[in-house]
């Protein structure tokens, strides 16, 4: 199986992952025409298409790429997402042929209430729930919705690629040193991505285990963070109190 990141829009990722036959699923198609290109270099059939939630940057491109391909359009049960032949939801398998590949689909509510992730193969496929070195904005869910979502996303094995929908990275890091700036690992995976940036390489997709070693939003319960919360005046054994707070100074910080 080959994994390629296709850059869309203004920070998208649209992740295309195919076989050595040429058959290929992608996933949140935000914009048909940096897919049909891919395709086209490439000489792949699209055959699937997988989507985690209804924001358009996600599914804009679904019309016209099922207009054009024999594609079977896998999504979550939201009628705010038109389109999709096959509603999936929380323990379904989906179960691919051509690229031969098995997902589980797990429920992450938080940036939207209706919000899924896609897991086999090694790879995750988080949408907007998990971001490197961050995670989505609330725009649905409840702060205790998405620190559920994120503690089931930490339980995936160590050495699981984590593939998330924006290159919001060097951004995010930003945040990160604020909030933990004595992590050592944190340090070297700035350095990592400063560099990958700078050659506009993605920084994506990150191993989950370096995303336990970095993320704040992962490490709600580590001691930088709960000395964090009670800088912040958040008591100290309340990690929910303390994740939504971590995420409100997040929206509230520059850049
Ligand atoms: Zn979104």
């Amino acid at each position: 199986m080959h994994l390629l990141a296709l850059p869309a829009l203004a920070d998208n990722y649209i992740w295309l992952l195919h076989d050595d036959q040429g058959q290929a699923a992608v996933v949140d198609p935000g914009d048909a025409d940096v897919v049909e290109r891919a395709l086209a270099r490439r000489r792949l059939s699209l055959r699937t298409i997988l989507l985690t939630h209804h924001h358009h940057d996600h599914i804009g491109g679904v019309e016209r790429l099922r207009h054009r391909h024999p594609v079977e359009v896998y999504a979550p049960r939201d009628p705010r997402i038109d389109y999709a032949n096959q509603r999936i939801g929380d323990g379904d398998v989906v179960e691919l042929f051509e690229p031969g590949l098995r997902l589980d689909v797990l429920a992450v509510p938080g940036h939207t209430l209706s919000h899924v992730a896609y897991f086999g193969a090694g790879y995750l496929f988080c949408g907007d729930t998990l971001f490197s070195l961050g995670c989505g904005r609330l725009f649905e869910g409840s702060p205790e919705q998405l620190l559920a979502s994120l503690d089931r996303l930490s339980s995936l094995p160590g050495d699981t690629l984590v593939c998330c929908a924006h290159e919001y990275t060097a951004a995010n890091g930003r945040f990160a040193r604020e909030v933990d700036s004595r992590n050592p690992d944190l340090a070297d995976r700035l350095t990592e991505v400063a560099a990958l940036r700078e050659r506009s390489e993605p920084t994506l997709p990150v191993m989950l285990a370096r995303e336990l070693a970095t993320n704040p939003f992962l490490r709600i319960d580590q001691p930088a963070l709960v000395a964090w919360g009670e800088r912040n005046d958040v008591h100290c054994n309340d990690r929910v109190g303390r994740f939504a707070a971590l995420r409100g100074a997040k929206d509230h910080f520059p850049g």
